[in-house]
């Protein structure tokens, strides 16, 4: 089932999170190990991030070097046909531009398409670690944007080639992604939600947003955006911070803030074990707050560990 159509017959906020594909050489049940304490409050549906290769210059002696790609986390549209099939649940498999030409976007899709998932989330990815910004893949997309358009094209039977334009067309349902605190790289919230606006006119039918940690934040966006006409329903995606890293790693990474409260608390923490005590606690009280404005879903960012959202779920739903 497509993830609008949760939203659309939904009666309450629905539940969903996302996971990381494990890292490379592990195998699938290190993915069911996390599922499996989570399945008690029926998700409506799970997202699988996408991770780019990384690129690394190895010294090959008399001054050559040898570029090599390297894949960490791949699988991403398997793991999500092994979850649909284990749980009967429906997966939302991350499809990035950056990495890909407009084929290999054309024949990811067509995969997704005979697998029988009915969803993906088009995002652009960022930019390669020994590059300074994103550079698009030759005849691939530079914006998710473009990719949102691709996507449509082939819902509507076009692809890339008149040789297939007899084909079926694909059916998915798209999500993209928005940031509450404005995407780093944006000028300001203004120019980066007017692309978000042509993101949405482009066939993206609802967003996700960036992890924040001040519900004001969400409130706000999810205002502006309706001024500047964006109408898709807007899900919130939370974080519960678990470990002393994360205090130092997410802020800088994602762009956001954390409010004072919250910050001051965390400063006080000196074990992993009260920082999750106190990201439990954080993000139940942001959960209620949203789910009393009746927001689409909860969408919880898992990072591959399911204890604290365990702990938190069974205090929501
Ligand atoms: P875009 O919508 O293309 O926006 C990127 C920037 O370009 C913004 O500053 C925007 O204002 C600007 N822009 C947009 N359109 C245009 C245009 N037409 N012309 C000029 N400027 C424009 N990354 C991964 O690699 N894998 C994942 O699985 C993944 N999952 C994510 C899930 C969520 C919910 C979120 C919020 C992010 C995720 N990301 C993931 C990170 C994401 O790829 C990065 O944040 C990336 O830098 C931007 O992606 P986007 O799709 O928002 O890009």
């Amino acid at each position: 089932m497509k993830v609008i159509d949760h939203l659309r017959s939904r009666r309450h906020t629905l539940f969903s999170f996302e996971i990381l594909p494990p890292l490379k050489g592990k195998d699938i049940r290190s993915i069911y190990a996390g599922i499996d304490p989570l399945m008690e409050f029926k998700p409506s549906f799970i997202n699988v991030t996408y991770h780019r290769e990384e690129v690394i210059y190895k010294e090959r002696g008399q001054g050559l070097l040898q570029k090599i790609r390297l894949r960490k986390r791949p699988g991403t549209v398997g793991i999500c046909a092994m979850i649909k099939a284990k749980y009967d649940v429906d997966t939302v498999p991350h499809l990035i531009c950056g990495g890909f030409s407009r084929e290999d976007t054309e024949d990811a899709l067509i995969e997704l398409n005979f697998l029988g998932i009915d969803n993906v989330l088009a995002l652009r990815g960022d930019a390669v670690k020994n590059e300074g910004h994103f550079i698009p893949e030759r005849d691939g997309h530079a914006h998710a944007e473009d990719l949102v358009r691709q996507i449509t094209g082939l819902n509507r039977g076009k692809y890339l080639y008149e040789e297939e334009q007899e084909a079926a067309p694909t059916d998915l349902c798209i999500g993209a992604a928005c940031y509450p605190e404005k995407h780093p790289e944006a000028l300001n919230l203004a120019t980066d939600i007017a692309y978000l606006k042509r993101k949405v006119e482009a066939g993206a039918e609802y967003l996700v947003t960036q992890m924040f940690f001040d519900n004001r934040k969400y409130f706000d966006f999810v205002e502006r955006c309706k001024q500047e006409g964006i109408g898709v329903p807007i899900i919130p995606g939370l974080k519960p911070l678990t470990t002393l890293r994360q205090i130092s790693f997410l802020p800088k990474t994602f762009h956001i803030d954390l409010p004072e409260e919250y910050a001051k608390g965390l400063v006080g923490c000196r074990t992993d074990e009260e920082v999750m005590a106190l990201g439990v606690e954080w993000t139940v009280q942001q959960a209620k707050e949203l789910q009393a404005h009746n927001v689409p879903s909860l969408h919880f960012y898992t990072m591959g560990r399911s204890e604290a959202l365990k702990a938190i779920a069974s205090r929501l739903f």
